[in-house]
């Protein structure tokens, strides 16, 4: 495995909107191949989510850690999600922090449906159906809008929380 080269807001692959994958390449040596190093890379930063276009790869596929805010000591074991697609359940938005690896140190509050309902693949290629809400509903949004070239800046509804992680630690998380 290794780790990839995550790139970084201000890169054109970011923006672009990313392909669906095909059901039949998914089992592919170089998607299974992918979505190690995706796991691997994230770990290594200390993400809980990446999608493929932050490694340069412009396909519809995003690895994360759902079971928790991935700072417990017994971490949840990564899945990739392929060719999502979200509905949302309910109507209630929640607002949180939120971070993202190729926006390094920064944090913002952004508003995200609270529940939603997400039909996808997993890495085996087989249909997955799964409800999530709270924070894993607000990684898999925040992943889902990467294959769309949309990141979390674009979705806050001001800009007055947008902080540094040394500020965000100084001011902000202990009012939480
Ligand atoms: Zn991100």
């Amino acid at each position: 495995m290794s780790i990839l080269k995550v790139a970084r807001m201000g890169h054109p692959v970011l923006r672009a909107k990313a392909r669906a994958l095909d059901k039949r390449d998914i089992r592919e040596a170089t998607i299974q191949k992918l979505i190690d190093d995706m796991i691997e890379t994230m770990t290594e930063y200390h993400g809980v989510g990446l999608a493929a276009p932050q490694v340069h790869e412009g396909l519809r596929l995003f690895v994360a850690a759902l079971d928790g805010r991935g700072d417990d000591e017994e971490a949840p074991t990564p899945v990739a999600i392929i060719n999502p697609e979200i509905t949302v359940v309910g109507s209630e938005i929640v607002e949180d922090w939120e971070g993202c690896l190729s926006i390094p140190d920064v944090r913002g509050r952004v508003p995200r449906a609270r529940e939603i309902r997400v039909r996808a693949y997993d890495r085996k290629g087989e249909r997955i159906e799964l409800r999530a809400h709270d924070f894993p509903a607000r990684v898999i949004q925040h992943e889902t809008d990467h294959l769309d070239g949309v990141l979390f800046f674009d979705r806050m509804k001001s800009f007055e929380t947008l902080t540094f992680l040394d500020e965000y630690a100084r001011y902000w998380a202990k009012e939480n």
